[in-house]
């Protein structure tokens, strides 16, 4: 339970903290809130010579509007996403999400880009950050460059994000006066998803007039449902409608088979929960 030892930098600025990571070669880990990076180097799963911890850079917390979008900090805890007014008005399904995620605890201390960082299927953040069309912004040495969400999950624990790089932040679209439902499935509370849905929509007078739909646990990455999204676009919001314009919402994902659920289990739960969130969503 005690971590091998390691160098521990705590750099004030994000060019300090890219100089880090260039002089100290292969052998560095960045650390943000620690609830996924700590466990592991206790376990010593990993053992890196050197730890540079991206806590005492203020730049890379909060939440600000940039026209269009807003752009949440990457060192910015759940807790403060979760409760943030911008975060309420403009992008309500991160808010609904990240207040699933784990408990009081582990939400003050784990970071909104270190779960993204991170990118465990099961985590709560990246359907979500799928749905509403996020930007990824990694800043290296040789300058920032942006990521769409689509190609910032590449596989089961990685990311576009390259070593020596640094995830600052999130831009993420306005979607202003959208509801938005995140339907979480988990045997244990406070825990993991074994299935979720993240949904985010518009309506009028009782219909559907646009979705956003994402599925977190069905694959290696997050899922956009975009076939269920134009399904949706129309429809009344009413338990039938609304089952069958889901009802192929699992089609050709290949989920984990695990001591949760096996693959079969886990494609109906995304149907039952579709149906749920979209419904949820509606109001
Ligand atoms: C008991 C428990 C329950 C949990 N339940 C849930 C849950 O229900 N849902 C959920 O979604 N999550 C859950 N989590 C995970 C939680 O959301 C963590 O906050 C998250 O996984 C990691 O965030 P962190 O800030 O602690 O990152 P860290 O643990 O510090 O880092 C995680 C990884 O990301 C890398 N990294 C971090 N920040 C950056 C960055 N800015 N740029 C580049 N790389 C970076 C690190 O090097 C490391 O590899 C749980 C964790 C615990 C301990």
């Amino acid at each position: 339970m005690i971590p091998a030892a390691f160098d521990y930098h705590a750099p004030t600025s994000v060019e300090e903290a890219l100089r880090l990571l260039a002089e100290s070669g292969d052998d560095v880990k960045v650390l943000a809130g620690g609830q996924s990076l700590l466990p592991v180097l206790k376990l010593r799963l990993a053992a890196p010579e050197v730890v540079v911890d991206l806590g005492r850079i203020d730049a890379l917390r909060g939440v600000r509007e940039d026209g269009e979008a807003l752009v949440i900090g990457a060192m910015t805890p759940h807790h403060e996403v979760a409760s943030d007014p911008l975060v309420q008005q403009h992008a309500l399904l991160l808010r609904e999400a990240t207040r699933t995620v784990a408990d009081p605890q582990v939400r003050h201390r784990g970071t909104f880009g270190g779960a993204l960082a991170h990118a465990d299927p099961a985590g709560d953040l990246l359907a979500p950050c799928l749905a509403l069309d996020a930007e990824f912004v990694i800043a290296g040495q040789g300058g920032t460059r942006t990521v769409a969400a689509a190609d910032f999950f590449q596989d089961y624990f990685t990311t576009a994000i390259d070593d020596g790089e640094i995830l600052t932040g999130v831009r993420v679209p306005k979607h202003t006066g959208w509801r938005a439902h995140y339907e979480k499935f988990s045997r244990v509370a406070q825990q993991w998803s074994i299935v979720a849905i993240a949904v985010t929509l518009r309506s009028e007078g009782g219909t559907i007039s646009e979705a956003r739909v994402a599925l977190t646990n069905m694959g290696t990455v997050p899922i956009r449902a975009t076939a269920a999204e134009q399904a949706l676009a129309g429809v009344a919001a009413t338990p039938e409608a609304v089952a069958q314009a889901v009802a192929g919402i699992a089609e050709g994902t290949e989920p984990p088979s695990d001591l949760n659920g096996d693959a079969d289990y886990r494609r109906h739960l995304a149907t039952v929960l579709a149906r749920r969130a979209v419904l949820a969503a509606a109001g």
